[in-house]
């Protein structure tokens, strides 16, 4: 696609948008005929109209969702058929992959040529190994002696919800829908308000692919509405959320409210990354450093935001990341050349250029960016943004910005850094960057965080856990580990007659 053909496309595309609710195995409007309107952040155009889902559309899905559960239709279906399904469905996408791409690109922002080459086949990687795995997964028979089998067995749940952000509108819904889908379970999905294209057409492209109708259902709609809805729900067995720490802390308060359901968050993080000036190749931790918090716009959870640099490097060390953040440039979306896309909304832009301000007034130096651009007149673009000389108890080193802003923070020795770096109510992800052997695992095993980075920071693969400690979350997504949240464990206790 040359950059005219991707414009063009996307204003056929956007024509053409489908925001009806998936329930039931097809499309409806929302039970009160209620729409909102969606519109791209890339210039302000109007994508099209939203159904407004609430409490009756939720209770529809969750009602598709509980049938097809209980008729067996997906439930009990063999393993080996449900892969060959979810198979079908990765395929599919890799198939739509024009398609899914314009969407996501169009609905929140972020360059065509990420969601070509990352997004949709990173989500149709994991359907695909979810099915694939699903008939490779063992149970166990307990040690119990001769006078009993026991077997310990995983079922799947029943309903499970999910309720999804929209800085990776496919990939967080495929995250859960893959190990959910794979274990049995039927689905009612909730996408972000600001992204529900892609996880309408994945609920379309899944009946194509031959999932049974009612199995998943997509409901959009807001929060407090259809999220709300979905998370009181006295028949859903179960949460996954990927979202705000703030919400995620409602998500318990539901559960605790209504059927004390399964929760699983996926929160937000303010993730440490620190330099060792040992290490031998200090323009690639730069490069790596600068690109993964300008990756995606800044909006990603694992963002490595707060970058801990030894003092006796740190000048240098500060010049190369503001000359590789340069390279980021915000530019249309839609063109293949661009490295970096739009933020979600205005009112996205706000809470960044906000951030930017306390920063500013909280002392610290702006050695890059710093401003609101415009690429693309009206649409929502903030420039990579340095603040050198950051204390780790400003605002901006304490609370997840959500946008291409890094904060520079200096250190002298290894324990002040570890010390700073778990000085945060998050633990998503951290980094360290060393040439010493022993210095790599000393550190690792000190950083509080769910995943910590070697010498790399953007290395990832579906095979391996994602997840954070502290108000980062529970749970983990990817991996089998995936599967435990989505099944229950019985024991079935057989006597044996000697
Ligand atoms: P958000 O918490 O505002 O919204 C997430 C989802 O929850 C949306 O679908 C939203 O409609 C819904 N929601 C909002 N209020 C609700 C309510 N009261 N009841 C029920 N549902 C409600 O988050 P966001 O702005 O969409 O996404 C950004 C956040 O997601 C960041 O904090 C980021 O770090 C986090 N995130 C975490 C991970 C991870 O794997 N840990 C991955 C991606 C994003």
């Amino acid at each position: 696609m040359d950059n005219n053909t991707i414009d063009w496309a996307a204003r056929a595309l956007a024509a053409q948008a489908d925001g009806r609710a998936f329930i039931g195995g097809r499309r409806v409007a929302s039970a009160s005929g209620e729409t909102f309107d969606k519109h791209s952040p890339i210039d302000g155009r109007r994508l099209g109209a939203v159904a407004r889902g609430a409490l009756a559309d939720i209770d529809a899905a969750v009602a598709s969702g509980r049938a097809a559960f209980e008729d067996g239709r997906w439930s009990r279906m063999p393993p080996a058929a449900r892969k060959k399904v979810l198979v079908r469905l990765a395929q599919r996408m890799v198939e739509c992959r024009e398609e899914l791409a314009l969407l996501e690109t169009l609905d929140m922002g972020k360059p065509i040529r990420d969601t070509l080459a990352a997004d949709v086949p990173a989500s149709a990687r994991c359907i695909q190994w979810y099915g694939e795995a699903i008939d490779k997964v063992y149970d166990e028979i307990a040690p119990t002696g001769p006078g009993a089998l026991a077997l310990i067995t995983r079922e799947p749940m029943g309903v499970v919800g999910c309720i999804v952000p929209w800085n990776y509108p496919m990939l967080m819904a495929s995250w859960k829908l893959g190990p959910s889908l794979a274990a049995g379970n039927s689905v009612v999905l909730k996408p972000s308000e600001k992204s529900p294209y892609t996880a309408l057409r994945l609920a379309e492209l899944a009946l194509e692919a031959g999932l049974p109708e009612g199995v998943l259902n997509v409901v959009p709609g807001y929060g407090h509405e259809a999220g709300e809805a979905l998370a009181l729900h006295m028949d859903v067995d179960a949460i996954g959320f990927t979202g705000s720490t703030r919400v995620g802390r409602r998500m318990f308060e539901y559960a605790g409210r209504s059927n004390l359901k399964r929760v699983y968050n996926e929160l937000g993080g303010k993730s440490a990354n620190i330099v060792f000036a040992d290490f031998a190749d200090l323009d690639r931790a730069a490069a790596t450093s600068a690109g993964s918090v300008f990756y995606n716009q800044g909006e990603s959870c694992n963002a490595p935001t707060r970058l801990f640099v030894q003092d006796t490097i740190a000048d240098e060390f500060v010049a190369r990341i503001a000359k590789h953040a340069a390279a980021w440039a915000p530019g249309n979306p839609l063109d293949a050349g661009s490295p970096m896309g739009a933020l979600v909304d205005e009112g996205q832009v706000k809470t960044v250029t906000g951030y930017i301000e306390a920063g500013r007034r909280e002392g610290a130096k702006v050695v890059s960016g710093g401003e609101r651009i415009h690429p693309v007149a009206g649409g929502c673009y903030v420039a990579p943004t340095v603040f050198d000389h950051v204390g780790n108890g400003m605002t901006i080193a304490r609370e997840e910005i959500f946008g291409p802003v890094l904060s520079v923070i200096r250190f002298r020795t290894e324990d002040e850094a570890v010390a700073m770096a778990n000085d945060s109510s998050y633990g998503l992800q951290a980094a360290l960057w060393t040439s010493h052997l022993d210095r790599a695992h000393r550190v690792s095993r000190r950083l509080r965080a769910g995943t910590v980075h070697v010498n790399q920071y953007d290395d990832d693969d579906i095979t391996v856990p994602f997840g954070g400690y502290k108000q980062s979350g529970n749970g983990r997504d990817k991996s089998l580990h995936a599967l435990e949240k989505y099944t229950e464990l019985k024991t079935t206790w057989i006597r044996l007659e000697a």
